[in-house]
């Protein structure tokens, strides 16, 4: 089976088939700042292989969703959040409809920088 979905707009943007404005990669992960961003700082962390949510996950992605957990305190402070606890972060990941996904590939949003933030 593929990596990639066809119809998935985060998997083109793994790809290079869509332009994104990168914050990380790895051999794993890639992380890019969201298109329509919320907050001062806004990025998603994906997985490069496709999995539509946190609903479908294993034990074999623990791995990489420690990897991305352990990633995002680095990339928010390189991408301007203030220093903890008066600065800080919103890790949030979305599933389903009812968790108010919209792109179906896994992604963390994380979200800071100073607020008022345009929601949440
Ligand atoms: P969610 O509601 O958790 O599925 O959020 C999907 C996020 O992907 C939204 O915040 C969108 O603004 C963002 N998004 C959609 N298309 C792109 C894109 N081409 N590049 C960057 N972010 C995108
Ligand atoms: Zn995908």
């Amino acid at each position: 089976m593929s990596d990639h979905d066809p119809d998935c707009i985060f998997c083109k943007i793994v790809e290079g088939k869509i332009p994104s404005s990168k914050v990380h990669e790895d051999d794993e992960i890639l992380a890019f700042h969201d298109i329509h961003p919320w907050a001062p700082v806004h990025f998603l962390m994906v997985p490069k292989k496709h999995m539509a949510s946190l609903a479908q996950v294993g034990p074999e992605h623990t791995a990489m969703l420690g990897r991305m957990m352990a990633l995002a305190p680095k990339l928010a402070f390189q991408e301007g959040c203030r220093p903890y606890p008066q600065g800080g972060f919103r890790v949030v990941i979305n599933t389903g409809d009812d968790g108010g996904q919209e792109v179906h590939h896994l992604h963390v949003h994380v979200f800071g920088g100073p607020r008022p933030w345009t929601k949440g």
